[in-house]
């Protein structure tokens, strides 16, 4: 009976499965055909394989794990994984026959770690003149290529979800192609290009010539003027497979000829893009740096503000009147500030890195004692991809206690994504599960090593002490 309890958890657990199947209970049905035929209540059968029959899901049992389950729950011991699933959980629980049981000796057990802010088609260059020659030069398929080795290493580093919040239509086909199977990765959701003002923080033509970038400029490419326009390019990103739409409300500090606090686009083109995403149940992700900007897309309704860097208890308190969740991405501020001081971004940025990181830091701080929802996002991509922990690290540094810090980045982040299959460790979940040395609530650092990394059952890094 305790298998078509587990089963029947399987099944039911999960209110919106997604990418990936639940193993049908195969035997049910026959049992039932075969009660009636002899008249019997039940045969008790349900382990002897019969023709025809698909193989039985693999089954692992991680056992004396201490876990942390992404809801702030006591730590239990033992989780039992049928197929890509999450079957069970609890103490000391029995081993079913043929299991592989894999003793984690104390070791803790995550949920997959959840990047909210990443961009796979990029990589950080030497300098400013080899990254804009990487623009002029690189094709989508170049793109795709060096975003599928980042994806590997995102996956590696126990992101076994990312969102992307702007690319191009590269980040769509990878996201295809890790769900086929056919390059390991995290699960994506996907932008494609991000949507914004001509000349604007996500135009990527700025400061080149427009003989060599006119091709890619116009609403397809996320270059839209005026709330039509705005229109257009969020239903050609939803035509061309976007699971979110990213907006740039504000200018950027890699953007070139933009003020990093400027608000770009009008209340009017922000309010299209949140109706035109709300249409087609897409949620919208809104660049802002600058208070008046943030201010102007939360009031336009978008689910998130990316880096959030001048805040204040006003606007904290509209963002939790709205329900507006802040992605933080300290570890950007770091990178850009580091890249300033080694001269490898334009003078430009460089000014624009030293303006604006502590004031993020600070927005942070205070974004977290004004209790506003918080999802990690690393901008990995301004960073090497693979580093992404380093948020967490970032985040406790700032003022964020370590189980507030790997909340968001499973548990929140995956509620921001409105992916409920993922980011909690618990029966009908998709099991995705990180394995760290250390207690990363006494030392956060060690999330920047995970062990083990499982996404939907399969084992992409396996320790020696696993085998
Ligand atoms: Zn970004």
């Amino acid at each position: 009976m305790r298998s078509t309890v587990l089963l029947a958890t399987l099944v039911l657990g999960c209110a919106q499965p997604r990418g990936g199947s639940v193993p049908p209970p195969a035997d049910a049905t026959a049992d039932t055909e075969d009660a009636a035929v002899v008249g019997l209540a039940a045969i008790p059968s349900p382990t002897s394989p019969r023709i025809g029959d698909p193989p039985a899901p693999r089954t692992i049992v991680f056992r004396n794990a201490r876990i942390i389950d992404g809801t702030g729950a006591a730590p239990r011991s033992d989780v039992v994984i049928i197929g890509d699933r999450i079957a069970d959980i609890g103490a000391d629980m029995p081993i079913p026959a043929g299991a592989r049981s894999i003793d984690l000796a104390g070791r803790t057990l995550l949920p997959g770690f959840i990047d909210a802010h990443v961009h796979l088609g990029a990589s950080p260059q030497r300098n400013h003149d080899a990254a804009v020659a990487e623009r002029v030069r690189s094709s989508e398929a170049d793109v795709a290529l060096q975003a599928a080795a980042n994806a590997r290493r995102t996956l590696e580093a126990g992101f076994t979800t990312v969102r992307n919040v702007g690319g191009s239509f590269a980040d769509r086909s990878l996201r295809d192609a890790i769900v086929r199977g056919d390059v390991p990765g995290p699960r994506m959701v996907v932008a494609n290009f991000a949507v914004g003002i001509t000349g604007g923080h996500c135009d990527g033509g700025n400061g080149l010539h427009p003989d060599v970038f006119a091709e890619r400029t116009g609403p397809e490419f996320g270059t839209a003027d005026g709330p039509d326009e705005v229109r257009k390019a969020v239903r050609l990103q939803i035509k061309h497979g976007a699971d979110v739409i990213k907006v740039c409300a504000t200018g950027g500090v890699l953007s070139q000829g933009d003020g990093v606090g400027n608000p770009q686009m009008t209340d009017a083109e922000l309010v299209a893009a949140v109706q035109e995403a709300t249409r087609a149940d897409r949620k919208v992700a809104a660049h802002a740096h600058g208070n008046a900007g943030i201010r102007a897309a939360v009031r336009a309704g978008v689910h998130s503000i990316e880096h959030g860097s001048v805040l204040d208890a006003p606007t904290l308190a509209m963002m939790k009147r709205a329900g507006t969740v802040l992605v933080p991405t300290l570890s950007a501020a770091r990178a850009v500030e580091a890249m300033a001081e080694a001269g490898t971004i334009s003078a430009e940025s460089a000014a624009k890195a030293r303006a604006i990181a502590p004031k993020m830091r600070d927005s942070f701080a205070l974004a977290v004692r004004s209790g506003v929802t918080i999802a990690l996002g690393s901008d990995a991509g301004v960073f090497a991809h693979g580093t992404n922990g380093g948020e967490f690290v970032e985040m406790v540094r700032a003022g964020m206690t370590p189980m507030a810090a790997l909340t968001a980045g499973t548990a929140t982040a995956a509620a921001l994504l409105g992916r409920r299959d993922v980011g909690r460790i618990a029966p009908g979940m998709l099991a995705d599960l990180v394995v760290v040395e250390a207690d990363p609530l006494a030392d956060i650092a060690t999330v920047l090593r995970p062990t083990l990394v499982m996404k939907g059952g399969e084992l992409y890094v396996t320790p020696a002490w696993a085998e």
